[in-house]
């Protein structure tokens, strides 16, 4: 199947008639093609964007919210086929796709749609001089949205809601691994009367689409997810042309379980915490450090757990752990497994390659646990975005906290503990952008998100979304 740009409420095939391969990673066939987009076909995006934003910045914030909640309810209605659609993309389990991606995605919209309503700006009287402030808080223009393919839609419409609920038209790159259901997202688009030009998806490698589109000299702002090597490059192109930025990008983030946790809601969460979506989320926590008067328990139940995973097809219910998104991917977290038995660290369960009958050539890896000796070694300190995770004991608060913030990365961190005082007082000293005690990735979409260190730079999520897609512009009054 092949799939198209969608410029100006249009599909179209791109001008030079350049295509990519599509693979499905449950059995590494191609699928279908995707354009490689020009930097040509980005400007048609820009150019439909650009003629639509005076009419679109002024639509009143009922009749954006209206839109935006529709396209939320389609994407509710079509949530079996955008379901099936990204499981067959990424490969991860039909199950995740249809509890989390997509109805992720279809929040996106809806709490964009409301947040805009509520979404006001400041006043300030200057007293003694006469004066009053007041601080508009206007569209950018065109901004430019980039994701990556391990949440395909839900990182996607992540960026696209708060852009467009905001007043601005947008082109938008999802990742060319992964371009399926943003695809789909056009049609739904249009029938719930987005108008045209409002949201232009421009499908392509990165160095050709999107360094087009982050080269562009008009299009003022970029909202980038994806890694950590990719934002620093972005940031190099973006910086000399003053764009905005907002950069999320990799992590390697602690998992750090305490004695006097609730033990079973821990190793549960762990298992989900360290596997879920192949272990490639950015929140993964893929170092766990363990209180060593739990650590020899800890592992035992951990690696009886894992073991107990179902490696499968993504379409099957039964799979807890689908395909790896690609050959290149499986290769690359293969090659970590290799580093750290050269590290001298061990193997506690996984580590191989598994053949699904009927799906051999797919990209299938066993969940592997692996126990490090010091946290410094290169599995523990590299981003690996797999079913890999490490573990060690540790022995007391200020170990763990100097072990926890020992890397390069800044993402998000959890503490699992009941004692109160420990969690405040850690909570201020680990350096990352988001912490969870005694949970992970519950999600409240109002909550600041993003990272600290080479995890990036700005923050998503509520109105700090909505503020990132509008520049301010203070008006001084005297009377
Ligand atoms: P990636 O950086 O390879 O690609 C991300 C996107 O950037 C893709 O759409 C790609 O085509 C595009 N791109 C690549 N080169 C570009 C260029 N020169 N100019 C413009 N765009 C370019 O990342 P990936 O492999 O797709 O995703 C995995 C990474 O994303 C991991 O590091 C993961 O931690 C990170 N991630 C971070 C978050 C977060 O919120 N912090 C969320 C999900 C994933």
């Amino acid at each position: 199947m092949n799939i198209q740009n969608y410029i100006n409420g249009k599909f179209e095939n791109p001008i030079s008639n350049e295509w990519v391969d599509n693979y499905n990673p449950a059995n590494g066939e191609v699928y279908g093609q995707i354009p490689n987009s020009s930097k040509a076909d980005v400007e048609n995006a820009y150019i439909a964007a650009k003629s639509e934003f005076p009419s679109w910045s002024q639509t009143t914030l009922e009749e954006r919210s209206k839109i935006l909640v529709k396209i939320s309810e389609l994407l509710e209605a079509n949530l079996e086929r955008f379901a099936e659609a990204e499981s067959k993309d990424n490969g991860k389990p039909i199950s995740l796709a249809t509890a989390v991606d997509i109805p992720r995605a279809a929040s996106n919209f809806r709490f964009f749609g409301n947040a805009i309503t509520q979404f006001s700006s400041e006043s300030h009287e200057t007293i003694g001089q006469n004066a009053i402030n007041y601080t508009l808080r206007q569209p950018i223009g065109v901004v430019g949205c980039i994701s990556p393919w391990n949440l395909p839609l839900y990182l996607f419409t992540w960026k696209i809601a708060p852009a467009i609920a905001a007043g601005n038209c947008v082109v938008a790159k999802p990742s060319e691994i992964t371009p399926m259901t943003a695809y789909l997202l056009g049609d739904i688009c249009n029938e719930a009367g987005l108008p045209k030009g409002v949201l232009n998806i421009v499908h392509g490698l990165g160095s050709t689409t999107g360094q087009a589109i982050i080269e562009h000299p008009d299009i003022r702002a970029i909202s980038f997810t994806g890694g950590t090597e990719t934002g620093a490059h972005i940031a190099k192109v973006a910086a000399p042309m003053f764009k905005k930025l907002s950069l999320e990008l990799g992590g390697k983030n602690p998992n750090i379980i305490f004695a006097d946790c609730d033990y079973n809601d821990m190793l549960e969460t762990t298992v989900r915490s360290s596997f879920s979506n192949q272990g490639q989320i950015c929140l993964c926590g893929s170092r766990i450090f363990i209180e060593a008067s739990i650590y020899n328990k800890f592992k035992k139940d951990f690696v009886e757990k894992v073991k107990q995973l179902r490696v499968g097809h993504p379409s099957e219910k039964s799979t807890n752990i689908g395909a790896l998104v690609s050959k290149q991917h499986l290769e690359k977290v293969k090659n970590y497994i290799e580093i750290a038995k050269s590290e001298n660290s061990i193997i506690l369960c996984g580590g191989n390659e598994v053949s699904v009958k009927g799906y051999e050539n797919g990209y299938y890896l066993q969940p592997t646990i692996i126990e490090v000796k010091t946290d410094l070694c290169r599995i523990n300190q590299e981003e690996v975005f797999g079913p890999v995770v490490t573990i060690m004991p540790f022995n007391t608060e200020e170990d763990v906290l100097k072990m926890a913030n020992q890397v390069k990365y800044g993402l998000s961190a959890t503490i699992w503990t009941n004692d109160l005082k420990r969690t405040m007082r850690m909570s201020k000293l680990i350096e990352v952008g988001i912490i969870w005690i005694n949970t992970w990735m519950l999600r409240d979409l109002r909550t600041p998100f993003g990272g600290v260190k080479a995890s990036g730079i700005g923050r998503e999520g509520g109105f700090e979304a909505l503020r990132f897609f509008t520049e301010a512009k203070n008006v001084c009054i005297k009377y």
